[in-house]
């Protein structure tokens, strides 16, 4: 079964949910496929507090809001996952593991990042076992234990803020001699009595026993001293990579696997765009994918319109006088 769209949205975080309520807005013929929740990553946020006009919400509650108000605009919804996103001068397909292909004049791909690994011994063996990287997800099973945190960004800084509030003790495990994340996120953590950090140190190994994570491998970067840490939980933030799987061959990606674009979020193939945490960008915030949402479907709206306004220009003499 073959469907056509004017615009189709791979992803349903901050970036596509504003793509498709712009594109509604634009009386465009929308679809957005998403193979999980609504919301992306900002689910796993406890607390976002940097998001204009709202003080404060859960990443959850924001979800919500915007899948709401995107909903509120009849966006179409497909929950599935893609396949393969296959571009063509004349349309563009995106094929679906349940077997539908979807035709497009424009996609609009917003398919984010995932959490990247240590790569080091345990982590994925214990991977549900004390291993994580969400404490929204599964602080709750380490209330009153003792949990360490990997990695000195915002995200290690807000979960291991996070964790602290449910842990007895937090240790912060962080490479270098200063932490990479916001002033505020750093004085927060300075200030949280329950979070000890542990500088110019790394994780080397995770370790069990028969009930789960027990111990981390811990080396002092300077020293080179090595020791154990007793711990029930390793909690892993070490940055993350762009999810480029579905990026079509040829369209132009940076030496990290971002895919370039220009200020209208159109990649080097015409009709394809990609925005939010996929995009080479300096902020990966949930206000920028959001901006970038608003970006692609407004010059997504121009491109499909021309295009479709140079169709009837191309049809026989005939054919377009009686349509006028
Ligand atoms: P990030 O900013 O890239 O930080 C990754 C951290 O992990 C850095 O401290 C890095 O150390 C450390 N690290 C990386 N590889 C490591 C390794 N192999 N071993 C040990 N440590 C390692 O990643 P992020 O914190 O996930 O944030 C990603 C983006 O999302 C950022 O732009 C961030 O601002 C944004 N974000 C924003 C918010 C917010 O504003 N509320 C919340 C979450 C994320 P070094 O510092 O030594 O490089």
């Amino acid at each position: 079964m073959e469907e056509m769209y004017d615009i189709i949205i791979i992803g349903g975080g901050p970036g596509g949910l504003s793509a498709g309520i712009y594109a509604m807005r634009a009386a465009l013929k929308t679809v957005l496929v998403e193979r999980a929740a609504q919301g992306g990553q900002m689910t796993l946020s406890d607390e976002v507090d940097n998001y204009p006009g709202i003080e404060h919400i859960t990443g959850m509650e924001l979800a919500m809001k915007f899948s709401q108000h995107a909903q509120a605009y009849g966006l179409e919804m497909i929950s599935d996952e893609v396949e393969e996103v296959d571009p063509g001068l004349e349309h563009h397909e995106v094929r679906l593991a349940g077997g539908r292909i979807l035709k497009g004049h424009a996609i609009i791909l917003a398919t984010g990042g995932s959490p990247r690994k240590l790569g080091i011994p345990g982590e994925d063996e214990y991977y549900g076992k004390g291993v994580s990287y969400c404490a929204v997800c599964d602080g709750f099973f380490f209330k009153g234990k003792t949990v360490t945190v990997v990695g000195g960004g915002d995200t290690a800084t807000e979960e291991a803020l996070y964790l602290a509030k449910l842990a007895k003790q937090v240790y912060l495990v962080h490479r270098r001699d200063a932490l990479r994340a916001s002033k505020l996120l750093q004085k927060r953590v300075m200030d949280e009595c329950k979070i000890e950090i542990l500088w110019n140190t790394v994780a080397t190994a995770i370790k069990a026993d028969d009930q789960g994570v027990d111990r981390v491998d811990l080396e002092d970067t300077q020293s080179g001293e090595k020791r154990e840490l007793p711990t029930d939980g390793a909690f892993i933030f070490v940055g993350f990579d762009p999810n480029n799987k579905l990026v079509p061959a040829g369209v132009k990606m940076n030496a990290d696997g971002y895919v370039v674009t220009d200020e209208k979020c159109e990649t080097n193939m015409p009709g394809i765009y990609v925005i939010g945490d996929l995009r080479e960008k300096y902020a990966r915030q949930i206000v920028v994918a959001a901006a970038d949402g608003c970006t692609a479907a407004l010059a997504a709206a121009h491109y499909v319109e021309t295009k479709k306004a140079s169709e009837v220009c191309e049809l026989p003499q005939d054919l377009l006088a009686e349509i006028q």
